[in-house]
């Protein structure tokens, strides 16, 4: 169990490797092919400066060659998508689904919103085709592999997620809250169903304002200002994937 949790810690520090190439060059319109290039000078990176994480920790957060600070995003990326991808594990492990297929289809996921959280929280954009082919990925996937019950009970949820934050998104002007947010929301109900979508829409609101007030409390931010709330739903949408039933029992214990 430890020697795979380390494996897919690893894998994932590699995977967020290439998640990080994904956000610069996508946002940029670039192929994501091509060897990789310090954003300052352009020299082309070797393979001894691209090891995730240890690269960074070797270089002391600099170029090797023009000595410029490298962007925090690389390693935060790396250590969130390895961690994410141990906890996967741990999740597929426990829930007896440790077939390749569910495997990939949850790293895919999995890897798939760290981007979307990432240019949202960087550009204020949600990067609407990546949302798209996962909810396409991840219909087929349970047309295959859930209930037909399931499989129309997560649509159900898809569009009820998309509804209510559709309608956010008109009462509020799109200040906050854009369409990306509606497709994101789309998103997490096919793959949560009514239940997971509950918490992680729950999850999100909760953990954005408690966010904001601290920002507002150390004063970074004026009442009223927006943050992207991207970021929130994929904490949200990850909570409730890997332990949705957990926090629904905690909730409702709380209530009874
Ligand atoms: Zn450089």
């Amino acid at each position: 169990m430890v020697l795979y949790l380390i494996i897919f810690f690893i894998l994932g520090s590699a995977v967020g490797s290439f998640l990080n190439v994904v956000i610069d060059r996508t946002t940029r319109g670039e192929t994501i092919m091509g060897r990789s290039y310090c954003d300052y000078c352009k020299a082309q990176l070797g393979t001894f400066d691209l090891v995730p994480l240890l690269s960074f920790a070797v270089l002391r957060a600099k170029c090797r060659y023009c000595k410029k600070p490298l962007s925090w995003q690389y390693p935060i990326v790396e250590t969130i998508t390895a961690i994410l991808f141990a906890v996967s594990f741990w999740y597929l492990a426990e829930s007896g689904n440790f077939d390749l297929i569910t495997s990939f289809y949850i790293l895919f996921l999995v890897s798939t919103v760290v981007v979307v959280a990432v240019v949202d929280w960087k550009f204020s954009l949600i990067p609407t085709t990546f949302v798209f082919a996962a909810a396409i990925v991840s219909l087929f996937y349970n047309y295959f592999f859930l209930s037909s019950a399931v499989f129309i009970e997560n649509i159900m949820a898809a569009f009820g997620a998309g509804l209510f934050f559709l309608i956010i998104v008109v009462a509020t002007r799109g200040r906050g809250m854009g369409q990306g947010d509606i497709v994101l929301a789309f998103l997490m109900g096919i793959v949560l169903g009514i239940r997971g979508v509950l918490v992680a829409v729950f999850l999100a609101f909760f953990l954005g304002a408690l966010f904001s007030l601290i920002l507002i409390a150390i004063r970074r931010k004026k009442f009223g200002q927006t943050v992207p709330f991207a970021p929130f739903l994929v904490a949200g949408f990850l909570i409730a994937l890997f332990w949705g039933e957990l926090v629904l029992s905690w909730y409702t214990r709380a209530l009874l």
